[in-house]
């Protein structure tokens, strides 16, 4: 009889790892607790403002080389756009200076020499810094490998750190700084245009991952959550959903891909990070003027990134959750006060939505970094995946999907082991 594979958690990481699988020609269920795939990455329609919405902006590098893959493998990677070339426009609403940041192609990053370029007023020698951060040493944080004051680091640093960890950066884990610095930064403009889901985070990484899985044979069943796992000495031997309880056969494996959270409560005594970071997206129902760029980056403002979609303005605050509790109305108005100074927009607040995720990312700190297990378990049968797993990277699409292709790989290989 086929092994079945059961993959618990349709977000990025479940799908990634049930795609690879159901392509390697084993048969995948996807068990999903809600009635939509997708998890923290997804659309959905919106009354308020009365289109189909992203619950956040979502920004992808052309670095990301596991989600370039996985929006390839599933023929969705003309659904991203962006720019050729690795060019982030700012505004500064203190000062009202805009400058686009244009890092070159190659790895030899002369755009630091170049006054056109870089971050205006700052010298080439203040990049050291980000040299610095490269290679930092184990357990320490950002605001320990460099200072988190002056020009470069409010109009570049904290920026990038911010939107790529979630997290103030003195807090932050320099160990996931590097990483993201590494693979993006240091590997030179090709690695670090941005790309944006054009059509919806649904449409774009969601839908057509379904679609493939079904051609490759794979089920998704919505609404069907895990309550149990039952273990055995060696494996876990059944799962059960409540009403209904599925008994492992020998070579059937799981994959546990839901967040930290959830984890915890099925693996007893399981190390995963507690604590976590808010994401405050808010959107506007309004054109766009024609000369917003699709990415903008805002210093000295409470939004930090504003994003053009077709008849709809969004805008991403990272680490958000200084912004949790303040009434919804009063913050579209502040959020909206920004937008309309950058834009020129009128001072009149249009439709709008307020999406605030308390548990958007586990906190980038070393000491919550340092609690992310590896995906293999004490459980022969049983991996974990999910973007709070120990991937080096912050929690990110990357880090969801490369976790999910680790998790598929494992089970790939633990299968001929099986009795
Ligand atoms: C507002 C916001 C903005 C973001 N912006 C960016 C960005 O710009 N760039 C970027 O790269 N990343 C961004 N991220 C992070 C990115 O969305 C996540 O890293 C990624 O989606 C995590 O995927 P995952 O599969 O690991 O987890 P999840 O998406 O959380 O998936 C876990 C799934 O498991 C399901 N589940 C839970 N318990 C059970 C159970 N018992 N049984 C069955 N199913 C269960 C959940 O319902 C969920 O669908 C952002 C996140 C948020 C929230």
């Amino acid at each position: 009889m086929t092994a079945t594979i059961h993959i618990i958690g349709a977000g990025l990481a479940g799908l990634s790892a049930a795609l690879q699988l159901a392509g390697r020609g084993e048969h995948v269920v996807v068990h999903e607790a809600t009635a939509f795939a997708g998890g923290r990455c997804r659309s959905y329609h919106d009354a308020s403002v009365g289109m189909t919405i992203d619950n956040g902006n979502h920004l992808l590098l052309s670095g990301n080389r596991a989600a370039l893959d996985y929006l390839r493998d599933i023929g969705a990677a003309h659904r991203l756009i962006g720019p050729q070339a690795a060019e982030f426009p700012f505004v500064d609403l203190a000062s009202g200076e805009r400058w686009t940041l244009r890092i070159n192609d190659g790895r030899v990053p002369w755009w630091i020499c170049d006054a056109a370029r870089r971050v205006p007023g700052t010298r080439a020698v203040d990049y050291a810094a980000l040299a610095r951060l490269r290679w930092p040493r184990a357990g320490m944080t950002v605001g320990e490998v460099v200072a988190c004051k002056g020009t470069l680091y409010r109009r570049l640093v904290e920026p990038l750190l911010l939107a790529a960890l979630n997290i103030d950066p003195p807090q932050g884990s320099a160990k996931l700084a590097a990483a993201v610095i590494r693979e993006t930064l240091a590997a030179g403009g090709r690695a670090c245009r941005p790309l944006l889901a054009r059509d919806g985070l649904s449409a774009t990484l969601i839908e057509p991952a379904l679609g493939a899985l079904r051609q490759r044979g794979g089920a998704l069943h919505l609404e069907h959550q895990l309550r149990a796992l039952r273990f055995g000495s060696q494996r876990v031997d059944a799962l059960d959903f409540g009403g209904e309880t599925v008994a492992l056969a020998p070579d059937d494996a799981v994959v546990l891909a839901v967040p930290p959270y959830a984890a915890a409560q099925l693996i007893r005594g399981l190390n995963v990070p507690t604590e976590f970071r808010a994401i405050v997206n808010a959107h506007f129902r309004i054109a766009a003027p024609a000369d917003l760029p699709p990415i903008l980056g805002v210093i000295n403002g409470t939004v930090e990134w504003i994003f053009a979609f077709p008849g709809r303005v969004s805008v991403t605050i990272s680490a958000g959750d200084r912004l949790i509790d303040t009434p919804r109305e009063e913050l579209a108005k502040t959020i909206w006060a920004d937008v309309a100074s950058v834009t020129g927009l009128g001072a009149d607040l249009p439709p709008w939505q307020i999406v605030r995720e308390r548990r958007a990312t586990f906190a980038a700190t070393p000491a919550q970094d340092s609690k992310r297990p590896g995906a293999e378990t004490a459980w022969r049968n049983l991996v974990l995946a999910g973007d709070w797993t120990d991937t080096g990277l912050p929690a990110t699409i990357e880090g969801a999907i490369r976790s999910g292709n680790r998790a598929a790989e494992l089970i790939a290989r633990r299968e001929t082991k099986l009795p």
